[in-house]
């Protein structure tokens, strides 16, 4: 056996020219380099990973054939992938032995196909042009995102965006909302809508967890540079849920470079996000001020009207009427979340078609109360403070003073242990918003109200009364 890789390879060749097309040999096979023989592994470069994952599903099979037969039994062979990198001087070497797939010695199983492997993950082989997997969902159209008060100015602004991304002085567009109000919805309508309008262009959505994923396994096998250039090759890139990225430095960092990359060549970016941008917490503030460039739009709880348009469209998707009195008791009591208007409207509906029953306010009451009331969120420690100061009719001042008046006491630690059941505040955070006390006295005041719950009749009906104004907020 010789050792030599260029003969060796030359043999290969001649081989694989006569099993496969003219073109097919043009085009995936005469820009490979031979490297070397070492140990019985052929090593070849090729040019981008995509050529790689192209030969794995065409041409696993002759491949295997002629390393074999030229090289050995034992004959396997490996890819070096060099990339040429655009926009940075020279060519970036990526040694594919540090690859997660495929390391391929010939004879081990194909790679999985990849969802969210390490690298170009959507890229869709054997098409002529690079084209990519946009991960959107076709479900979330403009046609079905009811127009409303609530969201005019960013359903507008991501129709501005589609019709010409990049363009628009709305770059990045950050579209930021609570939870359950729309974002993922529009924005996977703002990447359908683009792609309708501009097929050629091409678009990508990503979860932000998904790209941080994708980098940390990318920089555990030194793809960073494939990485960057994959994503700095998007049209419009689509990143929902930014505040994943709160913390994680390494993401934001390798993010900033493709975001700057990408709005130099006047590319599309589009962000979603929890929070309004200023909030994010753990963000680098030369991200947080990129995001200032564009365009910040917000989606707010949805008005009566939106509601009630949601519920009809929903009712007329599924050919199912409802008595216009449970339209509008479902639109009049769920107030503050889309997606858990939805998860009432579902749940009546397979109730009315699986019962063959008319739709009843009383079963519509009990609906709701199951999927909203019980759900606790959220309420500030001064929606409380305020709450419990009103019933008690004294000020938060008086509620922060240090003394041992029964009544003042008595408000604060009702204020202390509400705190700590509706909201996400720490005991110390909780505390200091108390009359700068510090946690072990909420921690007691938290016990002392438990329990008079248990042994006072009185005081529980008097907290009751309290506690039904912040559970309704709640
Ligand atoms: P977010 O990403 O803000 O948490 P989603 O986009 O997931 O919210 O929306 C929650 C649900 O509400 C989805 O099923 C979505 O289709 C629906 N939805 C949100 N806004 C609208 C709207 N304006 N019209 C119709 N459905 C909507
Ligand atoms: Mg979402």
């Amino acid at each position: 056996m010789t050792n030599n890789h260029v003969e060796i390879w030359n043999k290969c060749l001649s081989v694989i020219k006569d099993n496969v097309t003219e073109q097919g040999y043009k085009t995936w096979f005469e820009r490979i380099i031979p490297l070397s023989l070492v140990d019985n592994t052929l090593t070849i470069q090729v040019p981008t990973y995509f050529f790689v994952e192209y030969l794995e599903e065409h041409y696993i099979d002759l491949l295997k054939m002629v390393i074999k037969r030229f090289v050995g039994e034992k004959g396997k062979l490996d890819y070096k992938v060099v990339v040429d990198s655009s926009n940075s001087a020279g060519t970036v070497t990526v040694p594919s032995a540090n690859r997660n797939f495929p390391k391929n010695p010939i004879g081990q199983p194909a790679p999985q196909r990849l969802s969210d492997g390490p690298i170009n993950p959507f890229v869709i082989p054997g098409l002529k042009k690079l084209q990519i997997d946009s991960q959107l969902n076709e479900n979330y159209t403009f046609d079905n995102f009811i127009e409303g008060e609530c969201n005019r100015l960013a359903r507008s602004a991501g129709l501005r965006v589609a019709k010409d991304p990049g363009k628009s002085a709305f770059n990045p567009l950050v579209i930021y909302s609570g939870t359950g109000l729309g974002k993922t919805h529009l924005c996977h309508a703002i990447g359908l809508e683009t792609k309708r309008l501009h097929p050629d262009k091409t678009v990508l959505y990503v979860q932000a967890e998904q790209l941080s994923t994708q980098y940390v396994t990318a920089n555990k096998n030194n793809n960073r540079p494939d990485f960057i250039n994959f994503y700095q090759m998007i049209d419009v890139l689509i990143v929902d849920d930014i505040q994943f990225l709160s913390g994680k430095a390494g993401t934001q960092d390798v993010f900033f470079h493709i975001f700057n990359h990408l709005q130099q060549n006047n590319k599309q970016i589009i962000i979603t996000s929890d929070k309004f941008p200023s909030d994010l917490q753990g963000m680098e503030d030369r991200l947080l001020s990129r995001f200032k460039w564009g365009l910040t739009a917000d989606l707010q709880s949805p008005d009566l009207p939106t509601r009630t348009s949601i519920i009809r469209e929903k009712l007329h998707d599924n050919g199912i009427s409802f008595p216009d009195e449970v339209v509008e008791y479902i639109a009049g009591n769920v107030r503050n979340n889309i997606r858990e208007l939805e998860g009432v409207m579902n749940s009546l509906m397979a109730q009315s078609l699986l019962n063959k029953k008319a739709v009843t306010i009383e079963m519509t009451q009990q609906i709701i109360d199951r999927f909203v009331r019980n759900t606790v969120k959220e309420v500030s420690v001064e929606y409380i403070i305020n709450s419990v100061c009103d019933y008690f009719k004294i000020s938060p001042e008086q509620m922060a003073l240090n003394t041992r008046k029964h009544q003042v006491v008595q408000a604060r630690q009702i204020a202390m242990y509400l705190s700590k059941k509706y909201s996400n505040a720490s005991l110390a955070s909780i505390g200091q918003q108390c009359g700068k006390k510090d946690h072990a006295t909420v921690h007691h005041a938290c016990k002392t109200i438990a329990d008079r719950l248990e042994t006072d009749k009185q005081f529980k009906a008097m907290f009751a009364d309290i506690e039904k104004k912040i559970a309704m907020q709640a």
